[in-house]
């Protein structure tokens, strides 16, 4: 559940304040980890993903 101050209008629409650097985003672009929004930035920091570097194959995860 959102809370109201975590939420936002800066952006022109109701939209989440990322949990990271509590800047405005939009649903559309906001992230969640754990029922919290992020920005991509945080996300990737938290995460550790990163879209610059090739995605980790994963053993044991093939579908055939
Ligand atoms: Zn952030």
């Amino acid at each position: 559940m959102v809370k109201p101050e975590q939420m936002s209008v800066a952006r022109g629409q109701l939209g989440p304040k990322c949990g990271g650097c509590d800047s405005p985003l939009i649903f559309g672009e906001s992230l969640v980890i754990d029922d919290r929004f992020y920005c991509q930035d945080c996300y990737e920091r938290i995460t550790g993903a990163s879209s610059s570097t090739e995605p980790i194959e994963v053993e044991g995860l093939r579908m055939d």
